[in-house]
């Protein structure tokens, strides 16, 4: 890493090509991309610290990095009216890989349709045949081959060595009830149960960090600057020339000669652009930040997935669990992992999932069932034998806002995402908790010798369950929109994500998805910041893939 030298007011301490505001998903991505030719400077900046620690990287240990005191932003929501005026947490990666270090490693691409949707919206370049060379660019798939899969690239993608048996039962119980058993969920419509695949390398976790960072540390034209938290960017004339950052209790200035590039993450980057005075220009005044450009859209349109549990009891010995009666099993595990990385300290846990259409007429699955071989309670390790279901809500109407509270870089957000602010968003989960029970209740499960903890027998009609989810419900973290990308003039960025109306500009993360996409967000936003790279680079787009099939027809 190299040491950023000390400013005195109005200097620059140094100067970049680039400099690229958080070390997540999109940065590390950027960070490959923009330094491979060797021409340009970059500098890559992180709040957070490394990723040495352990836990990042035995898959299992997934459960102890949330809310991690150095490793998370540990932020919530302001309270939720839709939600039982709960603050609902919202773990957020502060560390080399952002939240691809302290995420669940699932790999999944969402639907087709989603990206199809982004190009009618007007995002010119973002289809699915579009956008597909990117993702088959950035990965390294070692078990599915063929047009939709890529091998040799930077992001290790693998299944899994040995699923728990729970997890197969929970695969027949869906095949069970007439869906589609899915082989790979990133080659065609996901409609149906299988077991998916990871983001994990020999048994250890597969982050942005380690994939894309990891190969391009050591070079000279790369500046990793950690433990330094960006307050603004630093514009002249509606022109991005350098960024503020605070370090080790000092200010510093930092100059980009070609661009600044903002992936701070859905709430790091709008919080970023208000604090440099472009947001809502009544807000940000109220607020004591001068006002660079007025852009009300910064900050709006956050989305979000919401999930309902369902989970049971057992005393069947197949969850994982960490009590007494496991101690064998546990030493095995540990032994295999140390002297293998196998079984399941090598596994992320949600090993399957389901993606099912709870409404008559929309042709995407509208809720996602993620099924947990393991009970989830307050503590990280499971204390009790039990499974369950997470009920998750793929495409919200709810929309909300973050806003920052003051100024001051220290101060969190404001998180508002408006949980069950449409009635709406009702119908699909309550469908999809109704399922998701029937489910568990399936032959397949039926020897488990299983009662039913969440919703509970008591919970039946339809107020009930109502009360349930929003005394329950919680966020599976896949926030977006928050700098949205469009074609109109009330977008924050353009289709190739420049801050419309500031030079220099970009914004490039989850917070430029026009819309949420069906699924988990790591391998979209990787897929994000590879097109962006080009984009940057000025280098000409990767040429549309031929779909096999016509996409799917809209809703
Ligand atoms: C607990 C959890 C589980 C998840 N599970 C999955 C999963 O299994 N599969 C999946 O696909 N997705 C999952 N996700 C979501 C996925 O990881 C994110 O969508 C993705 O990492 C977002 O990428 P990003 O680049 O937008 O932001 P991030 O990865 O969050 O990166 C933003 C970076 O910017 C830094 N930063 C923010 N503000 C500043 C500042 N002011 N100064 C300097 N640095 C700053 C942050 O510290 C962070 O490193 C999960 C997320 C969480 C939190």
């Amino acid at each position: 890493m190299r040491a950023v030298g000390e400013c005195r007011t109005g200097e620059f301490a140094h100067h970049y090509d680039y400099i690229i505001v958080g070390a997540g998903a999109a940065g590390c991505v950027l960070a490959n991309r923009l330094s491979e030719c060797g021409r340009f400077h970059v500098a890559l900046i992180e709040a957070g610290g490394s990723d040495r620690h352990p836990l990042i990287h035995i898959p299992a240990g997934v459960a102890g990095l949330i809310g991690h005191r150095q490793l998370d932003w540990r932020y919530a929501t302001v309270p939720q009216v839709g939600a039982a005026n709960r603050r609902i947490s919202l773990p957020r990666g502060r560390v080399l890989g952002g939240c691809t270090s302290t995420n669940g490693m699932v790999y999944f691409r969402g639907h087709p349709q989603d990206y199809d949707e982004w190009a009618a919206m007007g995002c010119t370049g973002w289809s699915y045949a579009e956008v597909l060379p990117y993702f088959i660019r950035s990965e390294d798939n070692i078990v599915f081959d063929g047009p939709s899969h890529g091998s040799g690239g930077p992001m290790r993608v693998s299944s899994y060595h040995r699923a728990n048996e729970l997890a197969q039962r929970f695969v027949d119980a869906g095949a069970a009830m007439g869906h589609a058993v899915i082989d790979d969920f990133n080659s065609s419509d996901p409609a149906g149960f299988g077991l998916r695949q990871a983001t994990i390398r020999d048994g250890m976790r597969e982050s942005a960090a380690t994939a894309f960072l990891r190969p391009a540390r050591g070079k000279p034209n790369l500046s990793i600057i950690t433990g330094a938290l960006v307050d603004r960017i630093i514009l002249k004339d509606r022109k991005a020339i350098g960024a503020r950052i605070l370090r080790k209790g000092n200010a510093e200035h930092l100059a980009a000669n070609r661009e600044v590039i903002v992936s701070a993450g859905s709430y790091g980057s709008p919080a970023i652009l208000q604090r440099s005075g472009i947001g809502d220009g009544g807000r940000l005044q109220a607020l004591g930040v001068s006002v660079s450009h007025n852009l009300p859209a910064v900050g709006r349109n956050l989305q979000d997935h919401l999930v309902a549990p369902v989970q049971v009891t057992t005393r069947s010995s197949l969850p994982y669990v960490v009590d007494w009666g496991a101690l064998p099993r546990l030493v095995k595990n540990a032994a295999e992992y140390a002297l293998f990385r196998r079984g399941p300290l090598a596994s992320n846990i949600f090993e399957a999932t389901g993606f099912i259409n709870t409404s008559e007429t929309g042709q995407r699955p509208d809720v996602q069932l993620i099924f947990m071989p393991t009970h989830r309670g307050p503590s990280p390790l499971p204390r009790q034998r039990g499974y369950g279901i997470m009920v998750a809500l793929l495409r919200p109407r709810s929309n909300g806002e973050v806003h920052i509270a003051s100024a001051d870089p220290e101060d969190p957000p404001l998180i508002d995402p408006a949980f069950l602010s449409d009635p709406g968003d009702f119908e699909p989960l309550l469908k999809g908790v109704e399922f998701a029970r029937n489910l568990l209740g399936a032959p397949s499960f039926q020897a488990l010798d299983s009662t039913e903890l969440l919703p509970g027998s008591n919970v039946r009609d339809r107020a009930a369950l109502e009360d349930f989810v929003r005394e329950h419900c919680v966020t599976v973290h896949h926030p977006v929109g928050t700098c949205r990308m469009g074609p109109d003039s009330a977008s924050v960025t353009d289709p190739s994500l420049q801050v419309r109306a500031v030079e220099g500009l970009r914004v490039v993360d989850a917070s430029v998805m026009p819309s949420i996409i069906g699924g988990n967000t790591a391998a979209p936003v990787i897929m994000i910041a590879e097109k962006a790279s080009d984009l940057i680079l000025k280098k000409s787009p990767l040429p549309a893939a031929h779909l096999s099939s016509a996409p799917i027809q809209g809703e």
